[in-house]
């Protein structure tokens, strides 16, 4: 009930983040729209709670109760390298987090695909020499390209079934099927002040394997753009439903005109399957 009610307060809390009210001397208010800016939220998110953040696509950050935290599959480039003339490939939402911005004590990379391995975003993170980077083994080619593969102490390969213990955060990598174009990806299980976070990362459905998943779940985090290999929007709900998390909230969808996606379609099947589901805005909290 509890989480309910967070959940539902969730816009009203953040209306702050988003809006800057501006009344003209004709009384009207013309509401503008500034850019959230993400490491203002995060540091200012008090420590005693549970804090999960989206920054777009299949961005998350976690923060702990303790004021730790772990970064998943952060997009944060401008998209130039992406785009090559070609408009599916533009960058469709803001950057509002720059890399060097916040000190993750974690940061996962699910798979080496640029919009979850950000070449431009991991070696900045990196750089404090204490942040460790879990990613998955064909993500090894990247690193030996980026000059990191000496970097062992701060570099760590996981494959599902392995489990991690770090400061506040218990990680168990789980499987994923994200097709031959990146075989070795991997699925994760944040647990962290009892709460449970399952980011199923870039993944076709796979009910078949739905009992290696951890359970019950606090929070599903799953991709509906149904191109590359990814579940579309009634396979997430099949999986939300086989999982009956306490609230799912959709991913890679937006960013890319090429990726798909409709959050729309999303929301009224749920709807009709009468089944929990937070749409993050960008920039936007969910306390736990
Ligand atoms: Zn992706």
């Amino acid at each position: 009930m509890k989480f309910l009610k967070s959940v539902l307060g969730i816009l009203r809390n953040n209306k702050d983040a988003y809006d800057n009210g501006n009344s003209d001397s004709s009384g009207h208010t013309a509401r503008t729209k500034s850019l959230p800016d993400l490491a203002a939220i995060v540091l200012k998110a008090p420590k005693g709670k549970t804090h999960l953040f989206a920054t777009g696509q299949a961005g998350f950050i976690i923060k702990s109760t303790g004021g730790q935290l772990l970064a998943v599959d952060l997009y944060l480039s401008t998209g130039e390298k992406q785009f090559k003339g070609d408009n599916g490939f533009k960058r469709l939402l803001p950057v509002i987090l720059q890399p060097d911005a916040l000190h993750f004590d974690i940061v996962i990379c699910t798979h080496p695909h640029f919009d979850h391995f950000d070449t431009g975003s991991v070696p900045v993170f990196l750089k404090n020499k204490t942040t460790k980077l879990l990613c998955s083994t064909d993500c090894k080619k990247l690193i030996r390209k980026l000059r990191m593969a000496n970097n062992k102490e701060q570099i760590q390969y996981v494959m599902p079934g392995n489990r991690i213990v770090s400061g506040d955060f218990e990680i168990s990598f789980v499987n994923c099927d994200h097709g031959a174009g990146a075989p070795d990806a991997v699925g994760v299980v944040v647990k962290v002040d009892g709460k449970t976070i399952y980011e199923a990362g870039d993944t076709c459905l796979r009910l078949d394997r739905i009992s290696e998943i951890p359970q019950p779940l606090d929070v599903l985090i799953a991709p509906i753009n149904g191109a590359y290999g990814n579940m579309n929007e009634t396979e997430c709900a099949l999986l939300a439903e086989a999982l009956h998390p306490k609230v799912t909230v959709p991913c890679h969808y937006g960013m890319f005109a090429s990726h798909h996606g409709d959050v729309g379609l999303f929301y009224e099947i749920m709807k009709e399957k009468r089944l929990p589901l937070l749409i993050m805005q960008q920039g936007e909290q969910l306390i736990l």
